[in-house]
């Protein structure tokens, strides 16, 4: 580029298309004229930075130097002359603290651009906004409830044909494919019952048969720390920022990551069409957030792993990726940076894993995860609820799960607590020589007495 590009017109639905195609120029995709930082950064070696360093690495080219980036609380923006002439005019269509935000994530994702709207909803809805009637999308059958919800609705009103399959297996994925697919959506880990989805192998197959259809990829599980997505054959990538990329559970925030700016732009039209970009306060909010975020899941994922090991060990049945008794252990490995720390286990039994659940303290009973907070949570009657009863039993969802969303306290706090838990609620017997799974825990656990604060429990 010899000379800067002139200003793009700035009509709110007005995005010049002329400076696509160029991932990280000094003129964003936009038209912003931005620093080189947030982008591809490296040390003078040549070696990229590792993550932990790009998440909190960032610059911008504010007038005082503030090293976080203001909050521009302004719907408006005063133009240069009648006919504009400024790099923002009204929120909607861009705001500057969402800029920085967009172009510090796109260099956290890998991706060529990255959107970000008002929660992981509001991410599927920009993208399923791409189908059109008698399009079918492939997508699995331990989805989360959000999505299933979204999908039927989509299905019922805007004749978007939805297969639900096993996604665990790419063979029925290549069963189903065909010239109609347009896309096909997948999690993993899955939630609640955190099986693995085989990403490359089912992109491959998605694009052999059909290089049209968009491999779509919900990473909320992993956060771009443990995983990426685009990196592996995926065409779009989207996030609930509320998780792990936030942490604290104090906004909403939904992140679109792709690498083909045509798909950007689509996406980028619906985004100003309809109103849903993140709010200037949500993105230096979630801005702060993603810089903790390595540490975060760092402490995170030690806690998980030792807290599945604790129930393991009490001979639950307990699903995590960091277990090598996953039966998917190899292959999430294969694809990912870590476990993360989301985890679940069954007692047999609902009414009693309702007890367990209201007898923990320091696990807030509440949906969601992600966050530095500890929670508990049976999925059946919370986060999945929206998926019926009847769907559920098709679906093989345990009724009596319980998922375990492990946050940075104490690691052993939150063991004495769950241990507690498990006692008062009959989970588990004690006796002078241990700690025993009742009958319909199907467990047998084996902890002195003085470790679990069991005695002091209520029976
Ligand atoms: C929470 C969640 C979503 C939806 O995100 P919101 O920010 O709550 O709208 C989507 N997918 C997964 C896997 C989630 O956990």
């Amino acid at each position: 580029m010899s000379a800067p590009p002139p200003p793009p017109s700035r009509g709110p639905a007005d995005k010049s298309t002329s400076i696509l195609n160029k991932a990280f120029p000094k003129i964003d995709l936009d038209g912003h004229n931005l620093p080189p930082s947030p982008a591809p950064s490296s040390p003078r070696n040549g070696r990229k930075y590792a993550l932990a360093t790009e998440l909190v690495y960032t610059e911008s080219k504010d007038q005082y130097g503030a090293s976080s980036m203001p909050i521009y609380q302004s719907a408006t923006f005063k133009q240069t002359s009648a006919g504009g002439g400024s790099e923002y005019d009204y929120t909607r269509s861009g705001n500057p603290t969402r800029t920085h935000l967009e172009r510090h994530l796109a260099k956290v994702m890998n991706a060529a651009r990255t959107l970000v709207v008002g929660s992981g909803m509001g991410a599927l809805d920009v993208i399923t906004r791409i189908l059109r009637p008698g399009d079918e999308v492939i997508t699995g059958d331990d989805l989360y409830g959000g999505t299933n919800r979204l999908l039927t609705f989509m299905k019922a009103n805007h004749g978007i044909i939805v297969h639900h399959v096993d996604t665990t297996s790419p063979e029925k994925v290549r069963g189903i494919v065909s010239a109609k697919t347009a896309m096909v959506l997948l999690e993993t880990p899955t939630n609640p019952l955190i099986k693995i989805v085989d990403i490359p192998s089912i992109a491959k197959i998605v694009h052999d048969t059909n290089p049209k259809a968009l491999v779509v990829v919900d990473n909320t599980m992993l956060s771009p720390m443990l995983s990426n997505p685009l990196d592996l054959g995926a065409d779009i990538v989207y996030e609930s920022g509320t998780k792990y990329m936030s942490g604290h559970h104090d906004i909403m925030a939904g992140v679109i990551a792709i690498n083909d700016p045509a798909i950007g732009d689509k996406m980028f039209f619906t985004i100003n069409s309809t109103g849903c970009g993140i709010a200037p306060n949500d993105a230096f909010l979630l801005m702060r957030g993603i810089k903790t975020l390595a540490i975060r899941m760092e402490k995170q994922q030690t806690n998980a792993q030792a807290i599945a090991e604790f129930l393991e060990s009490h001979g639950f049945r307990v699903r995590y990726p960091g277990l090598k008794s996953h039966p998917q252990y190899d292959l999430h490995w294969s694809m990912a940076r870590g476990a993360g720390a989301v985890l679940s286990f069954e007692t047999g039994d609902a009414a009693l894993s309702e007890r367990i659940v209201e007898a923990a303290r320091l696990w807030g009973i509440s949906v969601s995860f992600g966050c530095v907070n500890s929670l508990i949570s049976m999925p059946c009657q919370m986060s999945h609820a929206s998926i019926d009863a009847k769907t559920r039993k098709e679906r093989q969802m345990p009724e009596d799960i319980i998922r375990l969303c492990v946050g940075i306290e104490d690691v052993d706090d939150l063991i004495d607590d769950l241990s507690r838990a498990l006692v008062q609620a009959g989970a588990v017997t004690v006796t002078m020589d241990g700690f025993h799974a009742t009958g319909s825990a199907q467990a047998v656990a084996e902890v002195p007495i003085e470790e679990s604060d069991a005695a002091a429990a209520p029976s």
